[in-house]
């Protein structure tokens, strides 16, 4: 409900997962008066058209921190909330098809094992005993990561939006940010404008998920993410794909991962030649054509009709990795107060940490989850080119956030 003052410890940008998750996060930190600006309503963007992949198993240390830290959280919180987000550990496989894919696999087996994430390299005889649904001898053998799993994204929504409510942090749904008031000398926030009016704050937080951009042009910040098309199925249920038969698996190489659901298979994949932009309708031939090695993988789903299909728009990052940093001015130098944050497409599997680190970042200017001096907007140069090496475990987003 509003209230007559309009004047806030900490105004969100989005009522996603990150910007839900960050509020609340600020809130529990002892901010009194938290306020999420959200043009639609809370969980309208992607975070209730993802596929709920959760896994540690990433390429850098930044991604297995991000991944481990979500699961943990995921793990408590119907203790610390009592309402979950459904994860379930289920087990996730990363298979290689390649001498070179098993050399790189086992290399970052080792990474993620030095950084404490339970993981093992399986070879294919053990990967096929631990998942009978899948053809045997497929592959040379994989990452194996036990505690991976998946969330309800549905549900996500549905915990944040909860612990937003019964902890007071005040939702302006149907209300757009439509920029930032700054100090007259630009280096500091005063509040933000949105559709409903002005709200005086000194913190404010960026998100945006797919459309983080044309939130940072109304900051006036250059925000190097975009949004593509990404499209998910479910295949009818069948007793051979029954969850103790069927694992998660990542087929990195082709952009196609699946995992249980309700009794038949969820399976998501993204184009390598999608160019960015949003999704307006479904890509059935690359669908037919990515059930065709889906079927290779796994013989049964060649046979199993499906019963929901969807495309949405997946925001990304050119090197996949999250933005977490101050907002930065055309000169480079920070806006002080504004925080941004985008998980680059991995929100279900690092949104609870990144929202976390957000937050961390709007109170302190630091967080002890992440060092995330490298992560800011200043990594992307004019052209949008990142200095980092992207993170190899991800989807194949487009190398650009526009159209050249
Ligand atoms: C089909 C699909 C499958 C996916 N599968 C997975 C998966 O398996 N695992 C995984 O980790 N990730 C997955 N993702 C990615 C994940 O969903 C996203 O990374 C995550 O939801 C991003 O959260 P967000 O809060 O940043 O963005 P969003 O959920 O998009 O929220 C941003 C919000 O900002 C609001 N907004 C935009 N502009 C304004 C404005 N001017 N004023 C006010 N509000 C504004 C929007 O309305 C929106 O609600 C998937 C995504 C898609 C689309």
């Amino acid at each position: 409900m509003r209230t007559s003052s309009e004047t806030a410890d900490a105004v969100v940008v989005g009522g996603g997962t990150i910007g839900g998750w960050c509020a609340w996060f600020l809130r529990r930190a002892g901010l009194e008066r938290v306020v999420v600006v959200e043009r639609a309503t809370l969980g309208r963007g992607a975070s209730s058209r993802a596929a709920g992949m959760v896994r540690s198993q990433g390429g850098t240390q930044w991604a297995v921190k991000l991944g481990m830290w979500s699961r943990d959280f995921y793990e408590s919180q119907s203790y610390e909330l009592g309402l979950d987000s459904g994860f379930v550990a289920q087990g996730y496989l990363m298979p290689a098809f390649s001498e070179a894919q098993v050399a790189t696999g086992r290399a970052r087996v080792a990474m993620q094992q030095e950084l404490g994430l339970e993981v093992s390299w399986l070879s294919c005889a053990e990967a096929d005993s631990l998942y009978p649904a899948m053809a045997p001898g497929s592959h040379l053998g994989g990452s194996y990561a036990p505690g991976d799993g998946w969330i309800d994204p549905a549900r996500n929504v549905l915990a944040y939006a909860t612990a937003l409510v019964s902890d007071g942090v005040e939702l302006r749904e149907r209300t757009e940010f439509l920029g930032l008031r700054l100090a007259p000398d630009g280096a500091s926030v005063l509040g933000v404008d949105t559709s409903s009016g002005p709200i005086s704050s000194d913190r404010v937080v960026l998100t945006g998920g797919p459309e983080l951009a044309a939130v940072g042009e109304r900051a006036g910040v250059r925000i190097t993410a975009g949004g593509t098309r990404h499209q998910v199925a479910v295949t009818e249920p069948h007793p051979a794909v029954a969850p103790d038969r069927l694992g998660m698996v990542f087929d990195i190489a082709e952009g196609l991962y699946w995992r249980p659901e309700e009794g038949g298979v969820l399976f998501g994949m993204s184009n390598p030649d999608e160019p960015p932009g949003p999704a307006r309708e479904v890509d059935w031939p690359y669908m037919k054509q990515i059930r065709g090695r889906l079927a290779e993988l796994l013989p049964i789903t060649g046979d199993l009709g499906l019963r929901r299909v969807w495309a949405a728009t997946i925001d990304y990052t050119p090197d996949h990795l999250p933005i977490l940093g101050p907002a930065l001015r055309p000169d480079g130098t920070a806006i002080g107060g504004v925080t941004v944050a985008s998980a680059g497409g991995h929100g279900m599997m690092w949104g609870p940490a990144v929202a976390r680190v957000a937050a961390d970042l709007a109170l302190e200017g630091s967080s002890g989850v992440l060092d995330v001096s490298e992560l800011g907007l200043g990594r992307f140069d004019s052209e949008g080119r990142s200095r980092l090496d992207p993170d190899p475990i991800a989807l194949p987003f487009p190398e650009r956030t526009s159209v050249q």
